[in-house]
């Protein structure tokens, strides 16, 4: 199959991705693979307004029957798994396997947000007056901005709209201008959802914009846009927070991790070794919660590392749409140029290096294929402490658990983390107040790989926002306190006494 292809089966037209001003690029070979035309402000302006107008009839359709919707569009997924899950391996240059485990990830959240369209639960409370009655309710909040990041094109897309969706509010989404093409075989598969839902999914309910940063800072700075959940790296979260602040919008961001495993002396070193190479070469480190420092206990260390080293000596690079690869390319040469910058500055920070440098160079002159590096380094220095998005792993060694946590914890960002051991003591420890600071805190599994149910997302630099599970829902709603009085008298909270 044809990089053309593939775009053809997720229904994309020639008029759709031909002729415009943006170049998409496929990391595979670097072929151009598309030009699409890009939104600017003139034109979000009507979407925008489209947005508002469908907000005002999708908040009355009763949740369980937006719940429905929902439901459909998992299903057109499911039908349409393996050619999204090839267009995402095109796109982002992850291996199939991820790309079809990247649509899974979106039928899942489907499912979990058709359960949530009858669990939109509010609370009752016990009133200090007496003939009074309080409880708490959520109502649709209105057009959910979604930013979202080239490395998962559609998945955290989905933790954002099918929840949003249920909740009440349309979605305009800008992708990442270097995954374009996956959004708008999204909006596809959902358009032909809404058309089987029937009459009550009102126009514009899921609208693409298609552009690099200025678009999104539109989104970013509308008032019409209340929610913005935006993914991707801090730098970028940076701007956007104080902007979405300032005009008392809310703001969910997902943004950079750096990533640790502690490996203890009780541990199992064969799951240990599994998980670290799925963790730190998956999506060619490339993930936000990718492994990207490891911890190892003084007493293992000597074992672990030569067995690493040997495995990281014969991953499989390559195509990823070929079966057996486990580790594609680079999303570009920006990318690459910054991870071989990384390791320049490891080697200077006194890091020791395993592998590392372009892979396949002949063959893809295009694409940044490289060999995925292991770095010993004598401490937590600046560069270890700086996320770089490529597979890179730094190696540290610790004798006390207390140290180890007190490394672990002491980077800017707080994403995911794990610890790997035996002792109930000891992860008991990591998971408690005084253990890991991450928003995700493993035992005995690696930090990437969630799975839809637990809230997703971070503290510190990954900027607290929380996604895709658990009560996350209550982020694309407004909260309002009712208090109602069926009495025939008017106390006043506190016992206040007002008389007239
Ligand atoms: P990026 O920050 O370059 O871009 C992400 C998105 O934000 C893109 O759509 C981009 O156009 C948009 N954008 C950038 N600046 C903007 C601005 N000022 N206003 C509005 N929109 C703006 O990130 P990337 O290179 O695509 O992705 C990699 C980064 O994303 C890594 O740091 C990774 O850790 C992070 N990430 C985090 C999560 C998470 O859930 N925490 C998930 C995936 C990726």
């Amino acid at each position: 199959m044809g990089h053309r292809d593939i775009l053809i089966a997720c229904g994309l037209t020639p008029a759709e991705i031909e002729g415009g001003a943006m170049a998409v690029r496929t990391p595979i070979d670097g072929a151009e693979i598309a030009r699409l035309k890009t939104h600017g402000a003139a034109d979000i302006a009507p979407l925008i307004a489209k947005a508002k107008t469908a907000f005002e009839r999708w908040r009355q359709v009763p949740a369980p029957r937006r719940g429905e919707l929902v439901r459909l569009f998992g299903e057109e997924l499911r039908a349409n798994k393996e050619k999204l899950g090839r267009l995402v391996t095109l796109e982002a240059g992850k291996i199939l396997q991820e790309g079809l485990g990247e649509v899974q990830e979106m039928i899942d959240i489907c499912d979990f947000a058709v359960g949530l369209s009858r669990q939109l639960y509010g609370l009752t409370i016990a009133s200090e007056r007496p003939g009074h009655s309080m409880r708490e309710t959520w109502h649709p909040m209105g057009v959910c901005g979604v930013i979202t990041a080239f490395n998962f094109p559609v998945a955290p897309w989905a933790w954002n709209a099918a929840l949003a969706f249920v909740c009440g509010d349309p979605v305009i989404w800008k992708p990442s201008e270097k995954t374009p093409l996956c959004a708008l075989a999204v909006a596809k598969i959902f358009e032909r959802a809404a058309k089987k839902f029937g009459g009550d999914a009102p126009e514009g309910l899921l609208q693409v914009v298609i552009g690099g940063r200025e678009t999104g800072q539109i989104l970013v700075e509308s008032r019409d846009v209340p929610i913005v959940s935006a993914t991707g790296s801090t730098a970028m979260g940076r701007a956007v927070s104080p902007r979405v602040a300032e005009r008392f919008g809310r703001a969910i961001l997902e943004l950079g991790g750096n990533n640790a495993m502690i490996v203890a002396p009780s541990a199992d070193l064969e799951l240990a070794l599994c998980a670290i190479v799925f963790s730190a070469v998956g999506t060619a480190g490339q993930r936000c919660t990718s492994l990207r420092r490891l911890i190892l206990h003084e007493s293992v260390h000597d074992t672990l590392l030569p067995r690493l080293t040997a495995v990281y000596g014969k991953l499989p690079i390559g195509d990823p749409l070929t079966q057996g690869v486990l580790v594609g390319p680079l999303i570009d040469a920006a990318a690459f140029a910054g991870m071989s910058k990384a390791l320049e500055q490891a080697k200077k920070e006194g890091g020791t290096l395993h592998g590392g440098g372009r892979a396949l160079a002949d063959r893809y002159p295009n694409a940044h294929y490289v060999h995925p590096a292991i770095v010993e380094m004598p401490s937590q220095t600046e560069i270890v402490r700086h996320e770089t998005f490529a597979p890179i792993l730094y190696v540290m060694k610790y004798r006390e658990l207390a140290e180890a946590i007190a490394l672990h914890n002491a980077v800017p960002q707080g994403l995911a983390s794990c610890i790997f051991s035996t002792d109930i003591r000891e992860t008991e420890t990591f998971l408690s107040a005084v253990g890991s600071d991450c928003g995700i805190a493993n035992v005995n599994i690696g930090p990437s790989g969630a799975e839809i149910g637990g809230a997703f997302g971070g503290e510190k630099e990954t900027g607290g926002g929380r996604e895709s599970g658990s009560d996350a829902w209550k982020g694309y709603m407004r909260r309002q306190t009712n208090t109602v009085n069926y009495s025939r008298a008017l106390p006043l909270a506190q016992g206040i006494k007002f008389e007239i």
